[in-house]
């Protein structure tokens, strides 16, 4: 970026970040879609995870909103990286022989941790029902998700969650591209578990994209991002035997039986 300075430096910064999430949100997501919900439709009971089908109308909505969402996304993020690059915010580094390699690749994974246990917080003060009512409905609006409904959410939320995931950075000291690798993972995999597609993923720490599925067809519970760690110390895991939905607020459901105990969590 040699001979750009200000406000150039800053709208070639927000385009190319722009440009880059939209390219990976869209064309992940329509890659997936055509694989299955256009080439395998007469065939979903083999790969689709709930029998229900998003109405056309509610879809087209819940893209114009993911589409505004990704430009204000690529505007953050490109801003990030203006401040970063001109005034050195945050404690993002470039050079590994700072801190060395072993720092380097455990600050990487003590990273994805942070932006894991900053998402599940958030997600969870966003089902405290004004904040649900206020804001966070819009997501749930789809109980079949697909690919393009991942970042379908009200503006205010969507903003809220990409500052939420840059905190870390202005604390621990990670390795830019440690930084991008996590983003760029945590929107794949926020695709794929949007995706209404059977996904087991074979990472042993990542659930399966049934997980995420579950939080929109019973709504107060697993509300992790890829790790179901926080779930399961709050017990707000999804369990056989409790009664969820929209009105069930809290994340621990209902007895279905008066007096019933909690069953074993459902496994993903
Ligand atoms: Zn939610
Ligand atoms: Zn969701």
């Amino acid at each position: 970026m040699d001979g750009l300075t200000g406000f150039r430096l800053w709208a070639v910064m927000v385009m190319v970040a722009t440009l880059g999430g939209h390219v990976i949100y869209f064309g992940f997501g329509t890659w997936l879609y055509r694989r299955y919900y256009v080439a395998r439709r007469d065939r979903a009971a083999e790969w689709k995870i709930q029998s229900r089908w998003v109405p056309d109308k509610l879809h087209r909505w819940g893209i114009r909103v993911a589409a505004v969402n990704m430009t204000i996304g690529g505007a953050l993020s490109g801003t990030f990286a203006y401040f970063y690059m001109t005034e050195g915010v945050s404690q993002l580094y470039l050079d590994v022989d700072e801190y060395g390699w072993t720092y380097t690749l455990v600050s990487a994974v003590v990273l994805y941790v942070l932006v894991e246990a900053a998402a599940y917080y958030t997600h969870r003060w966003l089902h405290v029902r004004y904040m649900f009512k206020r804001f966070h409905q819009w997501h749930h609006r789809v109980v079949a998700p697909t690919p393009y409904i991942t970042v379908t959410m009200h503006p205010v939320e969507f903003t809220l969650l990409q500052l939420t995931a840059f905190l870390p950075v202005f604390v621990l000291p990670v390795h830019a591209v440690a930084f991008i690798v996590v983003l760029v993972y945590n929107l794949l995999f926020n695709l794929m578990d949007h995706s209404g597609i059977v996904m087991e993923h074979r990472l042993p720490w990542h659930s399966s994209s049934r997980f995420h599925d579950d939080h929109h067809l019973h709504f107060h519970c697993n509300f992790g991002q890829s790790l179901d760690w926080f779930d399961r110390f709050h017990g707000t895991h999804r369990r056989h035997g409790r009664r969820y939905g929209k009105d069930v607020f809290g994340g621990h459901g209902e007895a279905s039986a008066p007096g019933e105990q909690p069953g074993a969590y459902v496994e993903y």
